[in-house]
């Protein structure tokens, strides 16, 4: 027997559950399939287990999309203030790290919780461990075959996310619905994930695996001023997840170590005080032990500070802060946290996210082609296209 609903929302994660409670709550009958154990897996893991829920600072600037402009109707009308106010009616205690990032206190399943509460409340029901059969559409329904049974319904929403992380259950699920139904996606690449550097490169390096150190890390016109860890496979960190997103093979990177200090000025002064100081001393003052010894060894420079000439102090400095290097490759989807790219932005309502050539067919969260920066940015683009779709579904 087919079970029929008003709306059926494929994919129980962030997206899928904002939209499932903001439907339910307007009265529509909402069923949400997932192929998970439990909902909400990547909120569950994300920001270290404190879930960056939010950016206070978020804006369509902090997005990447084949059309700029995409986003701006949804998140104009979901703002972080309106998740925040969500998270503080259910009482969950938060904190604002660094750069706007709102964190939960205790744990980012508090955020699962306050979505499941939301959706109870809108008497939405969730059927895990659904492996989908088929997706098919029948005059003005859609029809969709799990394992475990037979569903309809008037409007199909695709919240399956991208294809990072396949280990946690991350599938291609909402390319191939747009492949079926003859919609566009655009090129799918790992984002926000550490970048692998070329063998020898990596074994110059390999003393400093485990430093971190303040950089401005820049592409093109593109630029981050975050901290940058050394590993053991290549660069990580903050500012290497966030240019990952910019960069593309055969790029190089450039790196500005520790921006706020003027090195060159540093070093001169460094000399003048204590003229008998050895370089790898003066830089060790500046930065990182370690990165100071591999800096100084790498210069070739002997002898004490007063035996270098301004046009040596000059080549340090700029080795150390305008630093090229050619990224191999990244780690991919494996430890990606996002996928860049997804369907085309083109083939959607940027209102509704309903398909302009398939009504009653919606795409929204990370399988569409928006992408946004590290720091709470992406669950915010998940929220307001959950809730956006939501609305449109109850025809508010
Ligand atoms: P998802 O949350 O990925 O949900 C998709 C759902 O669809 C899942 O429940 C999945 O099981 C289900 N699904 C997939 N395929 C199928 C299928 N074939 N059949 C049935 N169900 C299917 N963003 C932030 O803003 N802040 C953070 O702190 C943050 N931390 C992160 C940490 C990590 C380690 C990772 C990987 C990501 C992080 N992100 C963070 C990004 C953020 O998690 C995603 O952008 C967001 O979860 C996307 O929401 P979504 O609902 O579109 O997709």
């Amino acid at each position: 027997m087919t079970r029929h609903y008003d709306v059926i929302i494929i994919g129980a994660g962030a997206a899928g559950m904002m939209c499932a409670l903001t439907a339910g709550q307007r009265g529509l009958s909402v069923l949400v399939l997932d192929h998970a154990k439990a909902p909400g897996e990547k909120i569950r893991i994300s920001g270290g287990g404190r879930c960056n829920f939010t950016n206070i600072h978020a804006s369509p600037a902090n997005y990447i999309s084949g059309n700029r402009h995409f986003a701006k109707s949804a998140l104009a009308r979901y703002t972080p203030k309106d998740f925040l106010a969500l998270v503080e009616r259910h009482r969950i205690a938060w904190h604002e790290k660094t750069l706007g990032q709102l964190f939960c206190d205790d744990s980012a399943k508090d955020i699962i919780r306050m979505l499941l509460d939301e959706m109870r409340a809108g008497g939405v029901r969730l059927e895990l461990q659904q492996e989908i059969e088929a997706v098919e559409r029948k005059g003005e329904e859609f029809h969709v075959r799990t394992g475990h049974g037979a569903f309809s319904a008037g409007a199909l929403v695709i919240a399956t996310g991208g294809k990072s992380i396949p280990k946690m259950g991350a599938t291609g699920f909402a390319y191939r619905i747009a492949e079926q139904f003859g919609l566009k996606v655009t090129e799918t690449r790992p984002g926000l994930v550490p970048l692998t550097l070329e063998p020898t490169l990596l074994q110059r390096l390999a003393e400093l695996s485990g430093v971190a150190v303040d950089v401005e890390v820049s592409q093109s016109k593109t630029s981050f001023r975050e901290a940058l860890l050394f590993t053991h496979r290549g660069l990580s960190g903050p500012a290497i997840l966030q240019i990952s997103s910019y960069w593309r093979e055969g790029d190089e990177i450039s790196l500005k170590i520790e921006p706020e200090q003027n090195l060159l000025a540093r070093l001169k002064e460094a000399r003048q005080k204590n003229g008998r100081q050895a370089l790898q001393t003066a830089l060790g003052d500046m930065l990182p032990k370690r990165l100071a010894q591999y800096f100084a060894e790498q210069s070739g420079l002997t002898g004490s500070l007063a035996d270098q000439a301004d046009k040596k102090l000059i080549s340090i400095a700029a080795a150390v802060q305008d630093w090229k290097i050619k990224p191999a490759g990244s780690e991919g989807y494996r430890t990606a946290e996002v996928t860049l790219g997804g369907l085309d932005t083109a083939e959607l309502d940027s209102r509704s996210m309903e398909t302009k050539n398939c009504p009653g067919l919606y795409f929204i969260g990370e399988c569409v082609d928006v992408t946004g920066w590290l720091g709470g940015y992406n669950f915010q683009w998940a929220w307001a296209s959950g809730f956006c779709c939501g609305l449109a579904l109850a025809g508010t």
